[in-house]
């Protein structure tokens, strides 16, 4: 018995496919018409290898949107008629151009074979292909051809007796539109899947791009299926592409064309190489430079550099304003309210807790408006382009670097992002990385610390630390590569869409999503945390456990005043002491000073006393707690009226070196307390404890080899 396999031809106008239908065709053909329209429809078939298979040549298109008649009756018959595979054939010497169909050729959930036809035009004008890497970028079988001399004809319908046997394995890969795209898209995938729209013919996603792309057809279709309940799945739609309009500025049909040219333009760069010039667009020209293999890097991190002064920089007069409005603030209440525990408890604990956190938002907000440039106008996918080929020259996946980007923000989103990654040790060793990537909550910590110890280089320092995060997450990457998640790193296609301009409501929309989480953060699990700070700091009493009789001492010294042996000021001096050493007592005396001296051998070695030791374990809580811990333990003891700000403080009571290396602790060990919480519901439970092992040994590890080789030299 023979068997019977449908193929559809289907490629871009002279690609050769009148051609290819012709060689494997021969004689053996009918003209006839696509039922209802004018359109040609020429079918025949093939004896080969027991296989009868009947080939269709589709109309010639450039794309499958319903804009002409060809497209339409292309893309009906591959969904109606379901051909087993589906060959795209493909002008290799016009690749750009000739793939954009492939890509949606791709995303119908069909048995796919490329052929890579005119590869002696290609090869004749200078054009290298790397056909294997280009093949597993896509996920599509690919076959050279040479239409006009019958060449690689037997070779192709080898591949597609394959795909059609669903031999070759299938690896499926999707083009993604970006967050704001794929967003929209979710919302209404998952309401044609509720409504259970066409689902049982095609994919809900498929559907919703084109709904998105206002596809005539696929809205008839849906209004068809869904009856007079289209209402709601049209309010929906239209909710979406006005969101995408105001944000991107453009209609989403224009966005995810561009997007689709950008998964084009980077597998690529990836795979294909041209050395006579063609034809150069402004996008290339920029895209020469920035991913240049010896400049892309020092570009990269020079807009880093750039990036954290800018935020120091302009950031410190709004800071200042806002730090100098909190101790204002904090007099107020001081005045206002007797001494006693409820002044403290609003002056130390929510003013200089909660408070010391709030006054980083404008360098928050400064960061989050330039990641959002960085990533509106597509420099972003850049960077992870140059970051993807180190990484694939260390044998790691490339693809763990764009959620390794959204890391700058906040690892949480980062963790999750990773889910892209289809191979689960790519995922493990991607989200066990992640953490080093310095997110937003960490910043306060750099921003007080490198204004306390190195306030003319404050931005340069921040930009250190960044730096030591990427390197320490490539190694850590490698490393785990080479130990517990052994194996082949599977190539991908990194996105290049072209650039665009930033609009101003995209980048204010997403800097303020992320500024939003921060001001959340502060007025939820920063306050409660800090209050917890507060009542442990505050009690127990000391009441007169002293180490010595303080009173006594004040009164003796009252005495000598009084008798003319010490001057008033000198006894306004010795009080302020004696108040200082009384103010120690009583916090070394609470639960938290306890508690810190419990676990201050564990720190001492890495240059940390006691309070820096609690400060780090409140910022398991959530990082920015380590700054808000220090606020309310320092205004604590602070003992003398003339109150400084926490950079002073800090600066009086520990060397730069120590500084510098409390950040890079702070850098190093895992985000917080959520973002363990989303790590165990991504990775289970193990790979939740390993994260919080290794991190915590590698702070460890790192800052005490910093502290105990730079105290040598400093
Ligand atoms: P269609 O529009 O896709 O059906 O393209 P045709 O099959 O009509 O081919 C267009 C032209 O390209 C014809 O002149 C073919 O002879 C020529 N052609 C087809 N395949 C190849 C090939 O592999 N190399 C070269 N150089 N020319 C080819
Ligand atoms: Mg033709």
């Amino acid at each position: 018995m023979k068997k019977e396999i449908k193929i559809a031809l289907a490629g871009n106008p002279n690609s050769g496919k009148t051609t290819v239908f012709n060689n494997l065709t021969g004689a053996k053909q009918h003209i006839g018409n696509y039922p209802g329209v004018t359109v040609e429809k020429k079918t025949g078939e093939r004896k080969y290898k027991g296989y009868k298979i009947n080939i269709v040549d589709l109309p010639g298109t450039y794309s499958l949107t319903a804009y002409s008649l060809d497209e339409v009756v292309a893309r009906n018959f591959i969904i109606d008629e379901k051909p087993d595979v589906v060959v795209d054939i493909i002008d290799s010497s016009n690749l750009e151009r000739n793939l954009y169909l492939a890509t949606q050729l791709m995303e119908l959930d069909m048995p796919l074979v490329f052929a890579f036809n005119m590869t002696d035009v290609a090869k004749s004008s200078g054009k290298k292909i790397d056909i294997k890497l280009l093949s597993e970028l896509m996920g599509v079988p690919i076959v050279e051809t040479i239409g006009h001399q019958n060449k690689g004809m037997n070779e192709l319908l080898d591949t597609v007796i394959n795909a059609a046997e669903k031999k070759t394995k299938e690896k499926k890969v999707i083009v993604r539109y970006g967050e704001e795209i794929e967003n929209e898209v979710e919302k209404i995938a998952a309401i044609l899947t509720k409504e259970d729209v066409l689902t049982e013919k095609l994919n809900p996603r498929w559907l919703a791009i084109k709904l998105l792309e206002q596809d005539k057809e696929v809205i008839e279709a849906v209004k068809k299926s869904t009856g007079g309940d289209y209402k709601k799945i049209e309010k929906i739609v239209n909710k979406s592409m006005a969101h995408i309009k105001s944000i991107l500025r453009d209609s989403p049909e224009t966005v995810i064309a561009d997007a689709r040219y950008g998964f084009i333009n980077g597998a690529l760069q990836e795979a294909y190489e041209e050395t006579q010039a063609g034809k150069i667009t402004a996008s290339d020209k920029i895209d020469k430079v920035v991913t240049n293999r010896i400049l892309g890097l020092p570009i990269f991190f020079g807009l880093m550099w750039l990036m954290f002064q800018f935020v120091f920089t302009v950031g410190a007069y709004p800071m200042d304003w806002i730090d100098m409005g909190f101790g204002k603030l904090g007099d107020l209440a001081s005045n206002a309210l007797s001494e006693g525990l409820l002044q403290s408890f609003i002056v130390d604990g929510l003013i200089g807790g909660v408070g010391g956190v709030l006054i980083f938002t404008p360098n928050i907000i400064l960061l989050f408006i330039c990641i959002a440039i960085l990533e509106d106008s597509g420099y972003m996918a850049r960077a992870a382009f140059v970051m993807d080929r180190i990484m694939h020259k260390i044998g790691l996946h490339g693809k763990s670097f764009i959620p390794m980007l959204i890391g700058f923000g906040c690892t949480i989103p980062a963790y999750m992002a990773a889910r892209t990654l289809e191979n689960r040790k790519d995922r493990l060793v991607t989200m066990h990385v992640n953490t080093f990537m310095s997110c937003g909550a960490r910043l306060p910590i750099y921003i007080l610390l490198a204004g306390a110890f190195f306030p003319a280089y404050a931005g340069n320092v921040i930009f250190s630390i960044y730096v030591i995060g990427i390197v320490m997450a490539i190694l850590m990457a490698k490393l785990l590569r080479s130990t517990r998640f052994k194996g082949e790193a599977a190539p991908f296609v990194m996105e290049l869409p072209p650039y665009r301009v930033p609009t101003f409501k995209g980048v204010m929309v997403h800097m303020w999503e992320r500024t939003k989480l921060y001001l959340k953060k502060a007025g939820t699990i920063i306050l409660a945390v800090a209050i917890i700070i507060w009542i442990l700091f505050t009690f127990p009493k000391i009441g007169d456990n002293y180490s010595t009789d303080y009173d006594a001492e004040i009164v003796s010294l009252e005495e000598s005043c009084e008798s003319s042996s010490i001057t008033k000021e000198e006894l306004e001096e010795a009080i302020v002491v004696i108040e200082g050493k009384m103010a120690e007592e009583e916090l070394e005396y609470s639960a938290a000073g306890r508690m810190g001296h419990f676990i201050e051998p564990v720190f001492k070695p890495l240059g940390f006393d006691w309070r820096m030791a609690i400060a780090t374990i409140s910022g398991i809580a959530a990082k920015e707690v380590v700054v808000s811990t220090m606020g309310t333990l320092y205004s604590i003891s602070e003992a003398d009226e003339e109150s400084e700000s926490l950079r002073e403080t800090l600066a009086n009571e520990y060397s730069p070196l120590v500084g510098y290396n409390f950040m890079l602790f702070s850098l190093l060990y895992f985000p917080c307390m959520a973002g363990i919480a989303v790590f165990r519901r991504e990775a289970g439970r193990k790979e939740m404890w390993f994260q919080i092992g290794y991190t915590l040994l590698l702070a460890w590890v790192v800052s005490f080899v910093v502290f105990q080789i730079g105290r040598l030299f400093i």
